[in-house]
């Protein structure tokens, strides 16, 4: 199909973006319009926070995290992060949301702790091997 340029009126080849003649930008060829998805963005409402009796999102409860770095850097300051991970499941299906969330951030806390704790030791070790080698 050919159609013809709105400038000089010379024949255009389907694919071409500018008028080979007069270098006229070439609008393109009418397609299949996509729906517009507007009304997709607007079919949730922003809620707020205090006038919503929904909870929310459910916080993190930080096990895995928890655990993991007891296991990897120090035992004993990971107990107290991993205790309140297993806290949070658990007061948020009896509905204590904002004591869910306070356990939430402290395992997030004592897991920073213990993180902070095992990389001291880790470089406090190290220490101790290379100040054998001296
Ligand atoms: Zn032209």
């Amino acid at each position: 199909m050919t159609h013809y340029c709105s400038n000089c009126g010379q024949p255009i080849v389907n694919n071409t973006k500018f008028c080979p003649n007069c270098g006229a930008p070439v609008p393109p060829l009418a397609e299949p319009q996509p729906e517009p998805q507007q009304q997709y963005y607007n079919q949730q409402p922003q809620q707020s926070y205090q006038a919503s009796p929904d909870p929310g999102e459910k916080p993190n409860n930080r096990l895995g995290q928890a655990i993991a770095l007891a296991v990897i850097f120090c035992v004993p300051l990971g107990i107290p992060g991993i205790i309140n991970a297993a806290k949070v499941d658990a007061l948020w299906k009896e509905g204590k949301y904002e004591e869910a969330r306070s356990a939430s951030r402290k395992a997030n806390m004592w897991s920073l702790i213990a993180m902070g704790a095992g990389i001291l030791f880790i470089f406090f070790y190290i220490f101790l091997i290379v100040a054998e080698e001296l």
